[in-house]
């Protein structure tokens, strides 16, 4: 593991292993089956390529998107690391210079899409230029039952069996039935070792907020982030027209992405966004899978999700590069009258449409949660947490109040008036208003006629969206507007439970509290590191984070790093692309040009040895006309000296033994030399 922690320092510039990747990289460089279940961001893709780099053979990776594909082996070379695809999207030159690659034995990890998995020749192929492993990203595309089925994925398994290789299984879904499946297809069965990491994604703000205006909502949040790529999701492919024509008329870069587009114009949306750096899509949930940009930093509801599950999973494509992210979700009766129809008029069987029901309440239970949100989300899929800090609830602990008398009043309002009408009529009987349909029902002869006007109008409206949320009130799916008590409401109706609510989301709102990702002092030079990001990667037609992700730019412009060493220092920032990008971005942040240091040098930039190096330059040049400055001029090369560095010989006979050490250059400096590797 040692290794394995060196070449994730020196090849992929990190600085140490996220939450259960050293488990993984271990088990798949041992050999072992193993499936992986990590949450979107979590850094799958580093667990099988840091075990291809640890041994021989090389590592095929299975991915259904051949666009991300093309871009993940774009960034590997980038990096430094020999990686190759084979997809129908490549050139034949493309594809000649992976088979010459593989031929010559250079390529440790080749992608392919699992369509050639049934020609007979990829087989041949894999056989002979020695597989050592399987990897297989997004798993649960060959369960059947979930919505990415490829029936392609259903060959890997004879694959594995065919190649007798070792296969490490990787996915964000975590559900019993898809890994049971997983197992089946792609183990035969037999339990791999399983690792399945944690849900929370810290570095993702949490955040609801009731519909108050919600287009100037959605403007402005995405004013206070302009110039960062987010993502809108809208409940209909109408309102993502609109909402992206709104959001270009702000002065955004917009554009819309529904399932009712043609294939080659939602292609083209796919493209750009994970291209350009900025782009705003609104878009409905068809906008999904095909997304794997790492550095979306906000992800917006304009409309409430369908589930707790389908929440988490979209707020989820935020953030993947662990710098921070931001959420919305917003939500009003509306929404969860809608959702409820949809869930009433469908074809499901009764006691699918109850869970259906159930995982809804779970969301509403969240937007309407009192404390914590992330505490609550995370309790829903089985982990304990402590408060998060980083939530709406968390950053101003909402007002509560004991809401147990308002919501009798309010349940009995309902019942009196025979379950019959929705929450307008209601508020009206509760705080006495003489309206026409007050007056034709005889409503105000009812006990309940006005025995809540000590409350205003829109405190009664919030108080029903919360019965609604806590599931206390549904609409009735017979009678269009109408509402129904639950069995739920019943102990508060009996005074035998009591219910807390909250005072906050009755209030408006005010503006959105605007979360810069670093001080303002160090924001102009993040700007500037990006422009230039955003050259380089124009210039190479790469997405920007193919060059740096978000994170490594704003630790530069938190760190300034001076020197090259600094820069090496930087998460993300590798040997390969300390080489391409070090001195251009280090230009960015010292603002002058230094002149690029000997190769071998650079070669030990951030480490130990690269010190010692500058010593050792220091007194050659000191010596390098003897000690009083009379002698014949010597010097050894960077090469020589960059050897000395790091073999570090102990005495002058293993220096000697250094290529381009002979014995003259032994007399004037191997005591100088071996003084300084004895200091250290
Ligand atoms: P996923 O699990 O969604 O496939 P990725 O493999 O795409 O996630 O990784 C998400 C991001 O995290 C990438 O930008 C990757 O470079 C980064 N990353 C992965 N491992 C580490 C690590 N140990 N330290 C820092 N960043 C990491
Ligand atoms: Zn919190």
């Amino acid at each position: 593991m040692q290794r394995a922690e060196e070449i994730l320092s020196s090849v992929f510039g990190f600085e140490g292993f996220r939450p259960g990747q050293a488990e993984i990289v271990a088990a798949v460089a041992e050999g072992r089956n193993t499936l992986a279940i990590m949450p979107t961001g979590g850094g799958k893709s580093l667990c099988y390529q840091l075990p291809a780099l640890l041994g021989d053979g090389v590592t095929v990776v299975i991915s259904p998107l051949i666009a991300l594909m093309r871009d993940q082996v774009r960034a590997l070379r980038e990096t430094g690391v020999a990686a190759g695809a084979l997809t129908s999207g490549n050139t034949e030159e493309e594809t000649e210079e992976v088979f010459a690659a593989l031929d010559e034995g250079r390529l440790k990890l080749l992608y392919m899409a699992p369509e050639r998995l049934a020609s007979g020749a990829t087989l041949s192929l894999l056989r002979r230029i020695g597989t050592a492993r399987i990897a297989v990203d997004e798993a649960h595309c060959v369960s059947q039952w979930g919505h990415d089925f490829r029936p392609d994925y259903l060959r890997i398994g004879d694959l594995r069996r065919a190649l007798d290789v070792p296969l490490a299984a990787f996915t964000a879904t975590a559900d019993e039935e898809t890994r049971a499946e997983i197992v089946t297809r792609l183990f035969d069965g037999e339990t791999p070792a399983t690792f399945l990491r944690g849900f929370d994604r810290p570095n993702i703000h949490l955040a609801f907020s009731v519909k108050d205006q919600p287009r100037r909502q959605i403007l402005s949040f995405a004013a206070a982030r302009k110039g960062q790529s987010g993502i809108v999701y809208c409940g209909t492919r109408a309102k993502t027209e609109t909402l992206a024509q709104a959001l270009r008329e702000a002065g955004h870069p917009a554009c819309h992405y529904h399932g009712g587009m043609e294939a080659d114009d939602r292609r083209e949306v796919e493209a750009r966004f994970q291209r350009e750096d900025g782009l705003i899509v609104v878009a409905t949930v068809a906008f999904g899978m095909g997304i794997d940009k790492p550095d979306i930093r906000w992800v917006a509801h304009a409309d409430l999700p369908k589930s707790i599950e389908a929440y988490y999973q979209e707020i989820g494509r935020a953030g993947r590069d662990g710098a921070p992210a931001e959420t919305l979700t917003l939500y009003g009766p509306d929404d969860i009258r809608l959702r409820r129809a949809q869930i009433d008029e469908g074809i499901a069987p009764a006691d699918r449409k109850a869970a259906d029901h159930a995982r809804l309440n779970a969301l509403l239970g969240l937007a309407e949660a009192t404390c914590c949100r992330r505490r609550r989300l995370l309790s829903y899929f089985g982990e304990e947490t402590e408060p998060c800090g980083a939530c709406d609830l968390c950053d101003a602990p909402p007002e509560l109040f004991d809401g147990t008398e308002a919501v009798r009043k309010a349940l009995s309002a309902v019942l009196r008036t025979g379950e019959s009408f929705g929450t307008m009529h209601l508020i009206d009987v509760l705080t006495g208003q003489m309206t026409p349909k007050v007056r034709e029902r005889g409503h105000d002869a009812l006990p309940t006629f006005g025995v809540g006007r000590d409350r205003p109008k829109a405190e009664w409206q919030a108080i029903f969206r919360q019965m609604l949320g806590h599931d206390l009130l549904r609409p009735d799916p017979e009678r269009q507007g109408a509402l129904r008590m639950t069995e739920a409401a019943r102990p508060i109706l009996r005074a035998e439970a009591s219910i807390t609510l909250r005072r906050d989301t009755i209030r408006v709102p005010s503006g959105p509290v605007v979360r810069a990702l670093v001080s303002d002092e160090d924001a102009p030079l993040l700007s500037a590191l990006k422009a230039k990001r955003r050259a380089l990667a124009e210039a190479a037609r790469v997405p920007a984070y193919v060059i740096f992700p978000d994170r490594t730019l704003i630790e530069m412009a938190e760190r300034r790093p001076a020197t090259l060493d600094d820069m090496a220092r930087v998460g993300g920032v590798g040997a390969k692309k300390l080489e391409s990008f070090g001195l251009t971005f280090l230009e960015v942040i010292t603002g002058a040009s230094d002149p690029a240091p000997h190769p071998a040098r650079m070669r030990l930039a951030g480490r130990a040895e690269g010190t010692v190096l500058d010593r050792l330059l220091a007194i050659q040049r000191d010596l390098a006309r003897g000690a009083d400055g009379t002698g014949k001029f010597l010097s050894c090369t960077h090469n020589t000296l960059a050897r000395i560095a790091e073999q570090r010989p102990r005495t002058r006979a293993e220096m000697e033994r250094i290529g381009g050490m002979g014995t003259q250059k032994a007399d004037r400096f191997a005591e100088a030399f071996l003084a300084v590797l004895q200091e250290d």
